[in-house]
């Protein structure tokens, strides 16, 4: 039995004040939530405020991205040590936004989640295709190709510690969330390929959360899915009430 995760993304919103502000709401009904896996992902600014107020509550806390470096000369960029000292539990890699805006490949992303295993850190890993691809009748190839390369060399046992995010572009900020049927197809369709690499046992127990306007209304429908294992939330995680109704549709 899987336990189901839902995370907020909260992107390049929220100021430190904001933050805090969004947390204590969050507080009020998730602080003792052992049903569902609650995850907040504040910006970085945020994330020592966002982490002292989770101190002694189920919530954990969570990044966006982080470096594959171990440190040095790297402008701009978060290393896993920095993260750790913030007690930061999961991060968030290979984010569409992050491939599409700061190109990061398959690459990449696999060296940052091995980088991620290898320090104890989560990651959440997100994979999806854009509009055109799915009108082309690509959407298996393309989530094939980013499954295999982002987690390429990840053992059996270290999938224990990955998170999926099938997160379909046309689907991110843009109110259209694909059907429940849709989804779960891809979402089994990649735990087969998670089979097909490291194994049954490995496959069975990762979690596959989806995103793309997920929202309390059809939040429930989605989660009801053998192969939906969570969400991961853009807009409706920056208000308290529409996060945790969705975590409610996920108990
Ligand atoms: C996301 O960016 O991960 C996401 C799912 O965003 P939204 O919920 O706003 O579509």
């Amino acid at each position: 039995m899987r336990k189901k995760i839902i995370a907020g993304n909260w992107k390049m919103n929220k100021t430190i004040a904001d933050a805090i502000t969004l947390v204590d709401g969050l507080k009020v009904d998730l602080s003792g939530c052992v049903e569902v896996e609650v995850v907040v992902c504040p910006p970085f600014t945020a994330l020592k405020s966002v982490g002292d107020k989770l101190t002694n509550t189920q919530i954990k806390l969570g990044c966006q991205n982080m470096s594959a470096e171990e440190d040095g000369a790297y402008t701009g960029e978060i290393s896993h040590s920095m993260l750790k000292e913030l007690f930061v539990k999961y991060v968030i890699l290979g984010h569409s936004e992050r491939r599409e805006y700061y190109k990061e490949t398959d690459c990449v992303v696999n060296k940052k989640v091995k980088k991620a295993l290898e320090k104890n850190l989560r990651p959440i890993v997100c994979v999806g295709e854009k509009l055109a691809e799915r009108e082309a009748g690509k959407t298996e190839a393309v989530v094939e190709a980013q499954v295999r390369g982002s987690l390429a060399d990840i053992t059996a046992e270290q999938f224990e510690n990955v998170v999926v995010a099938y997160e379909p572009v046309w689907a991110i900020g843009t109110g259209k969330t694909a059907t429940s049927e849709q989804a779960q197809e891809v979402h089994a369709f990649i735990r087969g390929i998670i089979r097909d690499m490291v194994g049954e046992k490995a496959a069975n127990g990762l979690r596959i959360q989806y995103g793309g306007s997920m929202k309390a209304s059809n939040a429930k429908e989605l989660l009801a899915q053998p192969d939906i294992d969570g969400g991961l939330i853009g807009g409706a995680a920056l208000e308290a009430r529409s996060f945790i109704d969705i975590v409610k549709a996920a108990m």
